[in-house]
């Protein structure tokens, strides 16, 4: 079936604290029409993996499909994370969650595997939505770097060498609710995988990687990196969250930085999670220009609601700032009402990272 923007479905508008105004709410549908959107970071597959183990099919045509088209979202680069109580079998795990990411959606008419830009742009063409994989932390590979190669001939395309925690590569930034700052920048083997990332066309992703991994990170990198989901640390003092400096030097060498939409992340636990996430991207644009924003949503409620499934518990989904993908448009809309430019949201909305994917990999 080819690609349709399906109206504008802002049911859950209550949910939000800022009232955003019909007229920017339209303005923003259309420009999520003509803007193909792109979430920078998704746990799709862990979450595919996990449904699939308690016996669902097509999780992401029957949980993401119509929300995805609500705002337009045409790639997704879906991130492929080991839970730390995988990582015994973290290897096995990683390689689970690829082989059930393309399960569920073999033979869909509604999305694909994008492992090239041509990929993108074909996928595009048939109407239909880019999956990108890519690793969030490469704990599973131990220090054998070979295992990139592997990766690569899986169809992965990028990777973050850390998640929130040290592994043989490098060193995680800490926890987002723990203001603790974790020392060390990366290791001899750490400095080989961004080498060999960069020899296979695999992008480097800095969300997660502590502070001092950044430096080293600057130092060797010789094709740009991006922080797929982070916000200012000035707007919300997180470890998990970048320095102004930081945010220059990503922009400077042709990065991009996706708005994080975890509420405790953007830092709006008391409830102004629209306000915060307009904050940290008109500070993004303030510092960085907006052809170094984009979104990076990391929206988690659906994935926790699945393993809290699994194991037979409830699940609040109280952790992300949208209900779901299909309110995107809110944020856009607001960014809008806010002031913001229409040339400026277009960028923000998929531009920037369409453009960067579409070269990189
Ligand atoms: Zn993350």
């Amino acid at each position: 079936m080819p690609f349709q923007f399906q109206g504008t479905g802002m049911e859950v508008q209550l949910f939000m604290d800022i009232k955003v105004e019909e007229i920017y709410l339209q303005r923003a549908m259309d420009l999520h029409k003509n803007t193909p959107a792109v979430d920078a970071h998704l746990d799709l597959a862990g979450e595919v993996l996990l449904r699939h183990q308690a016996g669902e099919k097509e999780v992401v045509r029957n949980h993401y499909f119509p929300n995805f088209q609500k705002a337009g979202i045409r790639l997704v680069a879906s991130s492929i994370f080991v839970e730390t109580g995988n990582l015994d079998r973290g290897w096995e795990n990683a390689l689970e969650q690829i082989a059930a990411l393309r399960k569920d959606i073999e033979g869909l008419e509604e999305a694909s595997i994008v492992e090239s830009g041509r990929d993108i742009e074909k996928a595009f063409e048939e109407g239909k939505i880019g999956i990108l994989l890519y690793m969030e932390g490469l704990d599973c590979i131990g220090g054998d770097i070979d295992r990139l190669n592997t990766l690569h001939g899986q169809g992965v395309r990028g990777a973050a060498l850390t998640w929130s925690r040290p592994n043989a590569l490098a060193n995680g930034c800490c926890k987002a609710s723990e203001h603790k700052r974790v020392y060390g920048g990366l290791s001899g083997a750490g400095k080989e995988a961004v080498k060999r990332l960069e020899e296979l066309s695999m992008f480097v992703d800095v969300s997660h990687l502590n502070d001092e991994g950044f430096e080293d990170l600057c130092k060797i990198a010789e094709r740009p990196f991006i922080a797929t989901h982070s916000n200012s640390r000035k707007v919300f003092d997180s470890f998990r969250n970048m320095t102004d400096e930081q945010m220059r030097r990503l922009a400077a060498q042709g990065g991009i930085m996706g708005v994080n939409g975890c509420r405790c992340i953007a830092g709006s636990l008391g409830g102004n999670h629209l306000e915060m996430l307009c904050r940290h991207i008109e500070y993004e644009v303030e510092i960085m220009g907006a052809e170094h924003v984009g979104y990076g949503f990391d929206l988690c409620d659906s994935y926790d609601e699945a393993r809290a499934a699994l194991r037979g518990e409830k699940c609040e989904r109280n952790g992300d700032c949208l209900l779901n993908h299909g309110q995107v448009p809110l944020v856009t809309a607001a960014l809008l009402q806010r002031g913001m430019d229409e040339e400026s949201l277009k960028k923000i909305i998929g531009g920037n990272f369409l453009g960067y994917f579409k070269e990189m990999i």
